[in-house]
């Protein structure tokens, strides 16, 4: 693709929704059947941590059970091919980019195989459930973990290198996002600012799609593969 060096990729629920794992806002999504306030703040979890526990218990489980689509494939042969920058920022919690292979990527929001001790801050990586209030295997604190699950009030993770990245953009892609959750919605103006082309890949428009050059829209397990293929001009 011509004149284009460095990539931004921020991805959403949606890229995730193909292989059967629930988007938040949709109908039907995931809060749908839980109040946001009752499961992923860090009011919820002093109030209630049962209940929070369980929630996480049953979507680490969950996840597990699911696969990598043709959406985060095609992203991770783009990770692996492209010469010049290229950086993957994701909303989603699960492990799907990384297991279909993508190398440059941050979780904004955290991730459900982490564990988090909020004595030692040791992250542990965690496939089990944390109701039965397992020890640190960093620091032996019986008690003291919990989902490393960025919460609504709660600061996203690495944003210094992201907002770093967004200016040296030459291109930015948005994909399945609904784009109502900041910082991540705030990107695209981020990146526009610093001369990047800006292109959203999404079921139907955002809430943001009117900051977007272009507009794809249709599901990820289509579209992303044929950009994929465009920008790597095969
Ligand atoms: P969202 O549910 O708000 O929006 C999802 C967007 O994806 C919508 O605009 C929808 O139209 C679109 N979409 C749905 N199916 C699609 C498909 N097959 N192809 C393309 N687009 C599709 O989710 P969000 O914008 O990611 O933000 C909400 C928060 O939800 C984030 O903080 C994220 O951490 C969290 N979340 C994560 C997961 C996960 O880890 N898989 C799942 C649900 C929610």
């Amino acid at each position: 693709m011509s004149g284009i060096n460095n990539i931004v990729i921020l991805t959403g629920a949606g890229v995730s929704a193909e292989s059967g794992i629930d988007t938040f806002r949709d109908a039907g999504g995931l809060w749908e059947q839980h109040r946001v306030e009752d499961v992923a703040t860090p009011e919820a979890f002093a109030r209630d941590p049962d209940l929070v526990l369980r929630f996480y218990d049953m979507r680490r489980a969950a996840i597990q059970t699911k696969r990598p689509n043709a959406a985060h494939e095609a992203l991770a042969r783009l990770d692996a091919a492209w010469p010049g920058e290229l950086l993957i920022v994701t909303q989603n919690v699960d492990d799907l980019h990384e297991r279909a292979g993508a190398k440059r990527l941050i979780h904004i929001h955290g991730e459900h195989l982490n564990a988090w001790c909020t004595a030692c801050d040791a992250r542990s990586r965690w496939t089990g459930t944390l109701i039965e209030r397992p020890a640190c295997p960093a620091c032996g604190a019986a008690g003291m973990l919990r989902p490393d699950v960025v919460w609504f009030g709660e600061m996203p993770y690495r944003m210094d290198e992201i907002y770093a990245a967004l200016n040296r953009a030459d291109l930015f892609v948005s994909i399945g996002t609904s784009g109502a959750v900041y910082p991540a919605a705030g990107f695209v103006r981020e990146a526009r600012q610093s001369g990047a082309r800006t292109l959203e890949l999404n079921m139907e428009p955002s809430q943001g799609s009117h900051w977007f050059d272009a507009a794809r829209h249709g599901s990820a397990g289509a579209l992303v593969p044929a950009w994929v293929d465009e920008v790597l001009g095969q």
